[in-house]
């Protein structure tokens, strides 16, 4: 049976050091969050972000938009608040309404206060290895939580399921910086299950309930499982049949409780060292 990598434990831990730091800071982190229209399950991640940065110490300000927002409303908000001294972060809440390209305003936030690592800017010097400002919280806690748990990176055979520029490809960078032979596998993979086989850690970023079985995991593989889909009564699911597969590899992160609150961890660990980078210059 499977050992758990428990996300949510690892999680508080992080977070309680990042509060005993903020304490001793004169200066507390601020984050502005940006949240365009009604999607209820952003409206929900945007609320459990506040809370959070709150119980740390820091300053955070939610700014709440129509759908009907205007392309120019978002963009001067966004640029108003790069040059806000009392803003050292700033995340725009994904996915925007129809009429709003994502990237066209990723690309306006300051690279120096993009908290999610979106910009390509950060992509960029995450692909080069040279000093991103900050990482995409999730990969970034996905490789945090491996390490906690000592799996060995190096050498190792890493497959992803999921090419998103949110998740996959930055957590293609972040393993392949670590020394594994990364495999970037999506909807288009034939024989995703025999790819999948060859995975000393598995990782499935698809949101697709259930997609990986037992006839996906070598045995003794590690799997992650990114994934987070609901049923009509909002249940939450990942990607990984956990009964079946939890029963074939040696760890394995349950969802809710695995991923989850590592990227919220991610997400003011980047939020601190943000400011304290902001501080500097
Ligand atoms: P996305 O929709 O942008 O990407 C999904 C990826 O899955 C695509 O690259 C696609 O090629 C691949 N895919 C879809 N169907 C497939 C199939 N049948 N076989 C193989 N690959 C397939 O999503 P995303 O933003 O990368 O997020 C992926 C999942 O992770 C979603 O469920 C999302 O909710 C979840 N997520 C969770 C957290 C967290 O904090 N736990 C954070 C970000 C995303």
């Amino acid at each position: 049976m499977a050992q758990i990598m428990d996300g949510k434990a690892y999680s508080k831990e992080i977070l309680t050091q990042i509060k005993s730091r903020v304490e001793n800071l004169e200066n507390k982190p601020s984050i502005a969050v940006i949240l365009v229209g009604d999607d209820p399950a952003s409206k929900i991640y945007v609320k459990n972000k506040e809370k959070t940065a709150r119980e740390l110490g820091f300053v955070s300000k939610t700014f709440y938009l129509k759908e009907n927002t205007s392309v120019n409303e978002l963009k001067d908000l966004i640029l108003n608040l790069n040059l806000d001294e009392d803003t050292d972060a700033i995340l725009l809440q994904l996915p925007l309404p129809k009429h709003l390209v994502s990237q066209d305003f990723i690309e306006l936030i300051d690279p120096k206060k993009d908290v999610d690592g979106f910009h390509p800017i950060n992509c960029g010097r995450l692909l080069t290895n040279s000093n991103p400002y900050a990482i995409s919280c999730t990969p970034k806690g996905v490789v945090k939580l491996l390490k906690k748990y000592n799996v060995e990176i190096s050498g190792s055979n890493a497959v992803i399921i999921g090419r998103s520029n949110m998740v996959g490809k930055p957590l293609a960078q972040l393993l392949l910086a670590q020394n594994a032979t990364v495999t970037v596998a999506h909807s288009k993979t034939k024989n995703l299950a025999q790819t999948a086989r060859e995975a000393d850690i598995l990782i499935s970023a698809t949101g697709i309930k259930g997609l990986v079985t037992k006839n996906f995991v070598k045995e003794n593989a590690v799997v992650v499982d990114v994934g987070i889909s609901r049923d009509e009564s909002g249940k939450i699911f990942g990607d990984v049949d956990f009964e079946e597969v939890s029963k074939i590899a040696s760890l394995i992160t349950p969802v809710p409780g695995g991923i989850g609150p590592m990227t919220i961890a991610m997400l003011m660990e980047n939020t601190l060292e943000l400011s304290l980078k902001n501080a500097k210059f």
